[in-house]
């Protein structure tokens, strides 16, 4: 796979769902990936990025962004409250948002910096333990009081539980974000991003489809 068979992917699964092209935001994970990978989609002018953490995206695009300072990043992983001031200077997009507390922050410090990220609402649609998210059940609830708060609220996101189909998973995400008035849906990664254009997927999360396998830093 490469950048360009992807895209390739991205369009024709636009076609076959009767999607405009283009529609899909294809978010290119780069977490982890040593960096002349990364730059090589940069260089054939890719400009919206993944990372899932703060500090390793701090680093790592603090020597990429004054060659590329048009490049759009989202943070796709967890985040915790502490980091929401350096996470709102560093993304327009927040995929994460998981618990109350953490909107509590992201509305207190939007208001102190001036400026307000897009976020997305994680739903842990799999009702797995272990995993971050808004159940089902809480969430209208949870997109009032974030209504409330004046954050703006984009759409929601899940990770599908390993073991299980995703498709009902995106179908359910779709059917929870139109009962709440939401349009985005941030759901597929390189293993299932067809399938979520299909289901109605405004944002792909797909990082070693394009980049390769993750290897560990040294
Ligand atoms: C790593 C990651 C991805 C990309 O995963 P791939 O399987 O490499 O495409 C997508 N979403 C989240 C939240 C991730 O942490």
């Amino acid at each position: 796979m490469s950048y360009a068979d992807i895209t390739e992917r991205v369009a024709e699964a636009e076609r076959a769902a009767g999607r405009p092209e283009g529609s899909v935001h294809l978010i290119a994970v780069s977490k982890v990936q040593p960096e002349p990978r990364v730059r090589a989609v940069l260089e054939q002018g890719h400009r919206l990025y993944g990372e899932n953490r703060v500090q390793e995206a701090e680093e790592r695009w603090s020597a990429l962004k004054p060659d590329f300072p048009d490049t759009d990043l989202h943070l796709v992983g967890p985040l915790q409250s502490n980091k929401v001031r350096p996470a709102l200077e560093l993304f327009s997009t927040i995929h994460s948002l998981d618990r109350p507390k953490l909107a509590k922050a992201i509305a207190r410090i939007a208001q102190e910096v001036g400026h307000s990220p897009n976020l997305f609402i994680q739903v842990n649609t799999g009702e797995e333990p272990q995993k971050a998210g808004i159940t089902p059940d809480d969430l209208d609830a949870f997109v009032a009081e974030c209504r409330s708060m004046d954050l703006n609220i984009q759409g929601l996101m899940c990770l599908p539980p390993v073991d299980e189909e995703a498709a009902l998973h995106f179908a359910l995400l779709a059917k929870l974000a139109e009962r709440n008035g939401l349009k985005g849906l941030s759901m597929g990664m390189s293993a299932d991003f067809d399938k979520a254009i299909k289901f109605g997927a405004t944002h792909i999360r797909v990082g070693s489809a394009i980049f390769g396998e993750r290897v560990k830093p040294a």
